[in-house]
């Protein structure tokens, strides 16, 4: 059916190339392209003869435009799936402007000079991609992606308007590290230690990080501490969900993560101000990513599971509404399936659905678009079909 450019071979890149290979009917062929071309090629050979999907590979700097352009017109693919990291999204959207194709990502756009991360820049390119007739689909990962899709399911078949939303996003797996990040360590670590802040009454309200915390009984994991951050989807659901008055979102964290967290803070190795060490400029977050655990590392020791979801509250002919939908996934058959953990795997499944959303047509609208904005049936479906199946409580416990 089509042809996808993967930008990236990290974490979420390897579980979604290995579910477009599961699904070579959509995706008759992929390249995969990053800046080591050993991590692609090492894909390449782990995945080739077990699928029908054709492969290819390529080496690609994707801070750079015209290399991007040059790769793009090469390979002429029908949709740039970008799983590289946030601060490379506006280059893939110039290139894919230029060259005219479909573009999907799973985070927003963030500068690498500054722990900021909002869609308006995203955004902005609206008009531009209408005018050439292609789409970028913003955010199908987990969260945001599944979140967004799960609002959306919401609101088509159980609300006429959904007025609290709480997103909980809870990771119960142990790898048996006293610390280490389950994705990318420099974009976990800045969203974590930035403020928090939720969405109420049309504004939003700024929190310290980690001020607000609640427990919470997880279903199919039990009680666990959870924290309020700020998150992207926060941004555009509060756009595309009608009569809300407030969007929160919940992260669970360990006592050891916190206090590991707490005191490389204090020491100063989470800043992104570069220093001069030994007349060499460093970044210390990136020095702290060097010397942590590779996430992909963590996947053959992580056992337990990740509960994802979110509790919607409104009302349907006027009557108040609960509802509450949610994956859960378990760390060791993640690795057994394709060889990570879950927290890659939640994100590099939706990734691969989205793209193929694209791909079959289901999704079409030119112009730049969050998930939420789609017909999330068909999303629904696939995620019970590609190992994300999703429940349903109508009388969920709440969140204080
Ligand atoms: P990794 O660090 O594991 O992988 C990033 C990949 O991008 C690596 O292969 C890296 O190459 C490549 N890359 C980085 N810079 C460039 C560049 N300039 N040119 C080409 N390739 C580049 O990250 P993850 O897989 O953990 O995360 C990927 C994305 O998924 C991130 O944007 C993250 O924010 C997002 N994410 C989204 C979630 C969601 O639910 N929506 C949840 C988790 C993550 P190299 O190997 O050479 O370093």
């Amino acid at each position: 059916m089509g042809k996808a450019l993967i930008i990236g071979c990290g974490g979420v890149a390897s579980v979604a190339i290995h579910k477009c290979c599961q699904n070579s009917d959509v995706f008759e062929e992929i390249c995969i392209a990053s800046r080591t071309l050993s991590k692609c090629e090492a894909l390449k050979a782990k995945l080739e003869n077990k699928t029908k999907t054709k492969i290819s590979v390529a080496k690609v700097d994707a801070d750079n435009v015209d290399e991007l352009i040059a790769l793009i017109n090469e390979v002429k693919p029908d949709i740039v799936m970008n799983l590289a990291l946030p601060y490379q999204d506006l280059k893939i959207m110039d290139a894919c402007l230029a060259t005219k194709t479909h573009y999907m990502d799973t985070a927003n756009y963030e500068p690498e000079d500054t722990a900021k991360f909002e869609y308006s820049w995203q955004w902005a390119y609206k008009e531009k991609f209408e005018e050439a007739g292609i789409m970028a689909l913003l955010g199908s990962g987990f969260d945001p992606g599944v979140t967004g899709v799960f609002s959306a399911y919401a609101l088509k078949h159980y609300f006429d308007e959904i007025n609290y939303i709480d997103i909980l996003d809870c990771n119960a797996g142990d790898h048996g590290y006293p610390f280490a990040t389950n994705f990318n360590p420099e974009i976990n670590i800045r969203e974590v230690s930035a403020k928090g802040s939720y969405w109420e009454n049309g504004a939003w309200v700024e929190t310290e990080p980690m001020e607000i915390k609640r427990v919470y009984d997880f279903p199919e994991i039990g009680p666990k501490d959870m924290y309020l951050l700020h998150h992207e989807e926060i941004e555009s659901l509060a756009l595309n969900m009608p009569g809300i008055k407030r969007i929160r979102f919940f992260m669970t964290f360990g006592q050891s993560y916190l206090t590991h967290l707490k005191c490389l803070e204090n020491v100063g190795m989470t800043s992104i101000e570069p220093i001069e060490y030994e007349g060499k400029m460093i970044v210390p977050l990136q020095f702290l990513k060097a010397v942590l655990p590779d996430p992909a590392s963590l996947g053959p020791r992580t056992k337990g599971k990740t509960n994802i979801g979110c509790i919607f509250k409104g009302k349907k002919n006027g009557e108040e509404k609960l509802y509450y939908v949610y994956n859960v996934c378990d760390h060791e058959s993640c690795y057994k399936e394709v060889e990570s953990q879950a927290i890659s795997y939640t994100t590099g499944v939706p990734a691969m659905i989205g793209a193929s959303m694209i791909l079959t047509g289901k999704w079409n609208k030119p112009g730049v678009h969050n998930i939420e904005e789609f017909d999330p049936d068909p999303f629904m479906e696939e995620l019970n079909k590609w190992g994300l199946p999703w429940k349903e409580s109508f009388n969920p416990d709440l969140v204080e």
